[in-house]
């Protein structure tokens, strides 16, 4: 059995600086809490609680020291924190910081502000609320009529289109454009906001599919970024599996498959990328 492992696979800058960081929170701090799963990966969550880190859903439950995850927080958590006098280590991704900064200056400035995401994740979450109140969260082309009809009514000239850092490339291009073409009478400013990691997983994805007969994509089912990898493999490969770990994959699947390709997402601990590598080359 051939394999072709991905050069991406697995924990991206963000993710990697914030559980190294967390980690070493603990060391530093007596009570410590995360808002929110650090990444969607159920065992860096269990790696992570085993060493004193508690996961939290809500801000009211926080004590001691607040972790903000890569994905970021809403202004409102902020200002929780900062009224509930707790201590608080911003762990969110650079990228993601970014993101909140333009819109902020964007919406001060005025503009009607289009992310392009997905509307339950907690990035989007977090942007949309830095974005304003004249502002959408668009995840899909079907929904490009009533955005269009929102902006109209709105009657503000300068949109800005920005986008979740892990938004599928190809799908961002497409909705931006047809926005700006629905939109020739306004000032249609377009910042293709996705993160280049995911840039580059996704093209490779797309290259590894092109050449193997079967793809393995390992991420949590929560992860987004993994979610989008398994829909472009199943583009481009005739057979695609979608496992959360080593145990969901049943070596039944690899039967009559000579050359497989492995990708993982951005929450996938490499330890989790070496087992699925060891039980696939357990099948000869
Ligand atoms: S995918 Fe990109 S933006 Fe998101 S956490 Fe990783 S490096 Fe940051």
């Amino acid at each position: 059995m051939e394999i072709i492992l991905g050069k991406t696979a697995g924990f991206c800058f963000g993710v990697k600086t914030a559980v190294e960081e967390a980690k070493k929170q603990i060391k530093e701090n007596e009570e410590i809490c995360c808002l929110g799963e650090i990444v969607h990966n159920k065992n860096v969550i269990k790696d992570l609680e085993s060493i004193g880190i508690k996961f939290i859903k809500n801000v009211e439950e926080a004590k001691g020291t607040v972790i903000i995850r890569a994905h970021g927080a809403t202004k409102d958590t902020y200002k929780k924190i900062e009224q509930m006098d707790l201590k608080i280590k911003d762990l969110t991704c650079p990228k993601v910081l970014k993101i909140h900064k333009i819109a902020e200056e964007y919406s001060k400035d005025g503009f009607f502000i289009i992310l392009i995401g997905i509307k339950e994740h907690p990035e989007a979450v977090a942007t949309i609320s830095f974005c304003g109140e004249n502002s959408y969260i668009l995840q899909e082309k079907d929904e490009i009529e009533q955005a269009v009809e929102i902006i109209k009514k709105s009657k503000i000239s300068n949109i800005l289109i920005v986008a979740q850092t892990t938004y599928n490339s190809k799908k961002f291009d497409d909705i931006a454009q047809i926005l700006k073409n629905k939109l020739v009478d306004k000032n249609v400013v377009i910042q293709k906001t996705i993160c280049n990691a995911t840039e580059i997983r996704q093209k490779e994805t797309i290259e590894i599919s092109k050449q193997v007969d079967m793809m393995i994509i390992i991420g949590d089912k929560k992860s987004s970024n993994t979610s989008k990898l398994y829909d472009i493999s199943k583009e481009y490969c005739k057979k695609g599996i979608w496992v959360e770990n080593a145990d969901e994959l049943d070596l039944e699947q690899l039967d009559g498959i000579n050359k497989v390709g492995i990708m993982a997402g951005a929450s996938t601990p490499k330890e989790d990328i070496e087992k699925i590598i060891i039980k696939v080359k357990s099948k000869g």
